[in-house]
């Protein structure tokens, strides 16, 4: 027998608990990217003034989410001190000043993001069992820890994403110009089909935001709004892009 036949096993059975345990999640997977206290709210120690009106919407994604069983991914920015994006003199553009520092109330998510039941990935690739754990345990959703802009950073999300990957992504989340735009481009250089919740993401800079968003549609995004997203059923989000 060649060596490799259990880890086939493995992933056989784990298709298998995906198709039944998780029969709406496959269709789309929604992406939070970074909706934490130190980024949203006014007293976060990063805050991206006036990102709290994306809150409401936020909120009614969640519960969408929650009521049609979506795959809810999560990222969460975490950091120590060491961290190369972390500076006492920040450019602002490569480095910041400290945030969402590890086990601080400014790491945690906003109340409108919050999922009861999270599986929490650090950065450290986990073993395949530990993915598993997430439908075995019966987790509500899946969070990908990062120190860096990059979501895909953390390598146990491609590891997730190749188990049985969603046919498309909803992105919301913060910010448009930073993690957000990383998450995009990175679904997008994997062939993935992206929409992105143009009113439930904010941006740093909002001109940025602008271009960017001409640019994602140029390349094959689809921009909805929160309300386009709710009168949809998971199994139509496919159809966008046909
Ligand atoms: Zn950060």
């Amino acid at each position: 027998m060649h060596n490799n036949t259990g880890l086939g096993e493995k992933e056989a059975k784990l298709e298998l608990l995906i198709m039944g345990a998780l029969p709406k999640a496959v269709p789309v997977a929604f992406i939070d990217v970074d909706t934490q206290k130190d980024f949203i709210m006014p007293y976060g120690c990063l805050s991206i003034p006036g990102s709290e009106c994306i809150i409401d919407n936020l909120a009614k994604l969640n519960s969408y989410a929650s009521n049609h069983c979506v795959l809810w991914i999560a990222t969460m920015d975490s950091h120590v001190l060491e961290d190369e994006e972390i500076s006492s003199e920040p450019d602002f553009k490569d480095t910041f000043p400290p945030h969402c520092m590890n086990g601080t109330a400014g790491e945690e998510r906003i109340a409108a993001t919050l999922r009861s039941t999270p599986l929490i990935l650090d950065v450290q690739t986990e073993p395949l069992e530990k993915l598993w754990s997430f439908l075995e345990d019966c987790y509500d959703s899946v969070v990908f820890k990062k120190n860096n802009f990059d979501i895909f950073s953390n390598k146990n999300l491609d590891q997730f994403l190749s188990l049985s990957p969603p046919h498309v992504f909803v992105v919301f989340g913060v910010a448009t110009d930073f993690c957000v735009k990383y998450a995009v481009e990175g679904l997008l250089h994997r062939n993935f089909k992206v929409i992105v919740v143009k009113d439930a993401v904010f941006a740093i800079d909002q001109e940025a935001e602008k271009q960017l968003f001409d640019q994602w549609q140029n390349e094959g995004v689809k921009l909805l709004e929160t309300k386009e997203i709710m009168d949809l059923n998971p199994d139509e989000f496919e159809q966008l892009f046909s």
